[in-house]
């Protein structure tokens, strides 16, 4: 049974890929000793997969940026923005189309990135021309087929296969189906799978596309694609790789096509397995994805064992391949690089080196005879033992967690009070004048407050010194708001590097690596916090600095929480229960946060909920059943709070029309949302479906220094007034304010406050 892997986490242990990156884009690393890295660590990450037992390793996975743009650049997919020629794309431009530039050579802005499917890795979009043609202008991926097999490595070529290129992308316009170009480029993949098959056995073509709903009529088209695709390839051998969900829906694009594999993700759908099964053609090898490409947890081998006689059972062992479920790319590197992290939960977990040794196991315990074997044995009972220990284990659950869950009834999910009656209450209690102008809450985490932090990290500065520099900058933060006039304040979160790291390290049942960095975009790597127990609150989290910031202004401060769905979104999460059940204990740990707030005197309170979007599911059907549960556990957050505290939420990005009736049914009195990008656009969703409660649509983007006019926001805030009521709406910029610095924050609020004053007077709200 043949092991592999889809991809492997580029960065090296020690992020030495980022650090390269930084310094050659600094001009203090030449282009070739960039290279001569990104060669050194494609070697050094073949070498480790081998040794943990990896057959067939993947090339074209490394990317010195993104996979995406690789395959633009490879099939010469450049924007016009960046005037190039044609022929090879070279490191320069590449990197001027990942991250803009703005030099000598001209000022362009960089392409447009998005999430990758449901994962936190950002992907560069490809951007078509309607007359874009394809050609094979680089062939970096042949090159490294080439470093791998003379470093002796049984190889598999990766790359995205061209409907998910085509479907990732768009049209500069906007406009089209990105499909209609699929004639035209399905020549310059054949060639390239051509060249490859001169190096490699196997060719591995990522269609993750099809884990999304698919137009039914894309079948026919999608089948002739791969026959044509799996001739060109021949002799090597085409694998057809899925993951992020099942494809029992779009079985029809696969059935019978002469792949030499498909890869499954069984660990987000197990139940497809016998469908698809008995869909294969019978030379079609079955790749299962069984270990989590996506999380650290360890595999439960007995249960994937389980899987793997299942589909023995439908096509026999011999056409049976073993892999983590999708590309490593979205979990750390190695678990034996963690010093620090409790041995005993260490104990179950595994990083992506781990998760290829699982690989090997499994694959070792499904041989005939191989379970007898004295090293799978000891290999599998160690497993198993594991697993008993964190399935009793008081680091994963706690009965206190577990009884206030049991107890809770559906009076906590609703506010005492319906929203019109509670808007009366706080008009009286918070005399805001009507366009009440207020921030998202962060203000510029300067140089100085990044040093704090770090010098208290690293214990150079005391707990007394760093709180005491905490409150100096609140106190600065708020004088400067009051010197402004703005109306509802914040205290400007300088004490948290990250919105959910700095609630994870309050809470219990989360803890912390010291190397699990995991790629977002580029050379951006994050440390997601691990949820790995039942999550309570043992001490409040936020009074202290709200309360300190409130003590400095007569005004109405807003005390800030990150939402359950976006702690969940952005954290490793448990394995072991439903992600839904831990959701539900964070709402309840932040419930006695929101109930702390308020009895400490804080009478405005903003949830953050920007990841409740990016968290859907793949398919539309599932979205409403996320949706509602979602939106329970923000309500059960919110609840417990009194008709006169006013509570807020903010999300960050302008696609609501899909979802506004679940935003609605937050029930926050006022929500802050990105609208400035889309000028205003998004409101028209909220003007149709006549959104019930308060908004503060972004007036404007924060992402850049760019200070605009007050005329500018008046008129946002004119064409907001006609399609809401001005007597529930806001004036805020788009997001919050850390990434910027203080000139362009202090220019731009000034001018938000003078637009809001003027659109009162204009409106006759005055
Ligand atoms: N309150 C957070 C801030 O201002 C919100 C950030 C976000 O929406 N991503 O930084
Ligand atoms: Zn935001």
């Amino acid at each position: 049974m043949l092991t592999h892997t889809l991809g492997f986490p580029r960065m090296g242990l020690a992020r030495e890929l980022k650090t390269a990156l930084e310094a050659h884009w600094a001009g203090s690393l030449s282009l070739d000793a960039l290279l001569a890295l990104a060669a050194d660590l494609r070697l050094r990450h073949w070498r480790l997969q081998r040794e943990a037992g990896i057959d067939l390793v993947p090339v074209g996975d490394f990317s010195l940026y993104d996979h995406m743009l690789d395959a633009a650049a490879r099939f010469g997919v450049v924007p016009p923005r960046y005037g190039h020629a044609g022929g090879p794309v070279t490191p320069d431009l590449y990197f001027r189309m990942a991250r803009g530039g703005q030099d000598a050579s001209g000022d362009v802005t960089a392409m447009e990135m998005t999430k990758w499917f449901d994962t936190n890795y950002h992907y560069i979009v490809p951007e078509f021309a309607r007359d874009q043609s394809f050609a094979l202008v680089g062939d970096a991926l042949t090159d490294q087929a080439r470093e791998a097999k003379d470093a002796g490595f049984p190889a598999k070529a990766v790359l995205p296969g061209p409907f998910t290129f085509l479907l990732c992308g768009k049209f500069a316009d906007a406009a089209g189906d990105p499909l209609d170009l699929l004639p035209r480029l399905l020549p310059a993949y054949r060639e390239l799978l051509g060249r490859l098959a001169q190096t490699c056995p196997w060719i591995e073509l990522d269609e993750p596309v099809l884990a999304q709903d698919l137009p039914g009529e894309l079948a026919a088209t999608f089948r002739d694609a791969y026959g044509s695709l799996i001739a060109a390839a021949a002799p090597a051998r085409l694998m057809l790789a899925t993951y992020f969900g099942g494809i029992a829906h779009n079985l029809p694009c696969v059935a019978d096509l002469p792949l030499g594999a498909l890869h499954l993700d069984l660990v987000r759908d197990p139940v497809q397995l016998a469908v698809v099964a008995r869909a294969l053609a019978p030379e079609t090898s079955l790749s299962l994805g069984l270990i989590d490409g996506r999380n650290i947890w360890r595999v439960d081998a007995a249960a994937a064992l389980a899987r793997i006689e299942l589909a023995a059972s439908h096509v026999g062992l011999e056409r049976l391949m073993v892999a983590p479920s999708c590309s490593l790319l979205h979990c750390p590197t190695d678990l034996d690089a963690e010093t620090r992290l409790d041995p005993a939960l260490k104990r179950w977990m595994a990083f992506a080196v781990q998760k290829c040794r699982e690989t090997r196991l499994l694959a070792d315990a499904a041989a005939p005879g191989g379970r007898e074997r004295p090293d799978v044995a000891a290999a599998l009972a160690e497993n198993r033992a594991a697993w008993e220990d964190r399935r009793q284990s008081r680091l994963a659950v706690d009965d206190a967690v577990r009884a206030r869950v049991a107890a809770i009834s559906v009076d906590l999910f609703h506010r005492p009070a319906p929203y019109p009656e509670r808007a009366r209450a706080q008009r009286a209690a918070l005399a805001l004048p009507p366009l009440p102008t207020t921030t998202i809450g962060s203000f510029p985490q300067t140089p100085e407050i990044r040093r704090a932090r770090r010098d208290f990290k690293r214990g150079v500065l005391d707990a007394a010194g760093y709180e005491a520099f905490l409150k100096d900058t609140i106190a600065d933060v708020v004088a400067r708001q009051e010197a402004l006039g703005l109306d509802v304040l914040v205290h400007g979160e300088a004490e948290r590097g990250d919105m959910v790291e700095y609630f994870g390290e309050r809470l219990a049942g989360f803890c912390f690596t010291e190397n699990g960095w995991v790629q977002s975009y580029g050379s951006r790597c994050v440390k997601p916090p691990v949820i790995h127990g039942d999550v309570s609150r043992p001490a409040p989290m936020t009074v202290a600095f709200s309360t300190f910031a409130a003590s400095r202004t007569a005004k109405p401060m807003k005390g800030m929480l990150t939402g359950p769905a976006t702690i969940l979104c952005w954290s490793f999460v448990r394995d072991d229960q439903p992600r839904e059940a831990t959701r539900r204990q964070i709402a309840l740990a932040l419930r006695d946060e929101v109930a702390d707030l308020e009895a400490a005197g804080i009478r405005v309170i903003q949830i953050d909920e920007p990841a409740l979007r990016e968290g859907l599911p793949l398919r539309r059907k599932d979205w409403d059943m996320a949706l509602a549960l979602a939106v329970d556990d923000f309500r059960l957050t919110a609840a417990v709070a009194r008709p006169e505290t006013q509570i807020h939420t903010h999300m960050c990005y302008a696609e609501f029309g899909e979802i506004v009736l679940a935003i609605a049914a937050m029930d926050a009195d006022v929500i802050s949302l990105e609208a400035s990008r889309s000028r205003m656009e998004l409101l028209s969703a909220f003007a149709d479906f006549a959104y019930p409660n308060e908004i503060g649509p972004g007036l404007y983007d924060i992402h850049s220094p760019r200070v605009p006019s007050v005329e500018e926001m008046e008129d946002l805030l004119q064409r907001a007034a006609a399609v809401i009521d001005p007597a529930r709406l806001w004036a805020n910029p788009d997001c919050g304010l850390k990434t910027r610095a203080w000139p362009e924050t202090t220019a731009a609020l000034a001018h938000m406050v003078e637009a809001a004053k003027r659109a009162r007077k204009r409106l006759g709200l005055a």
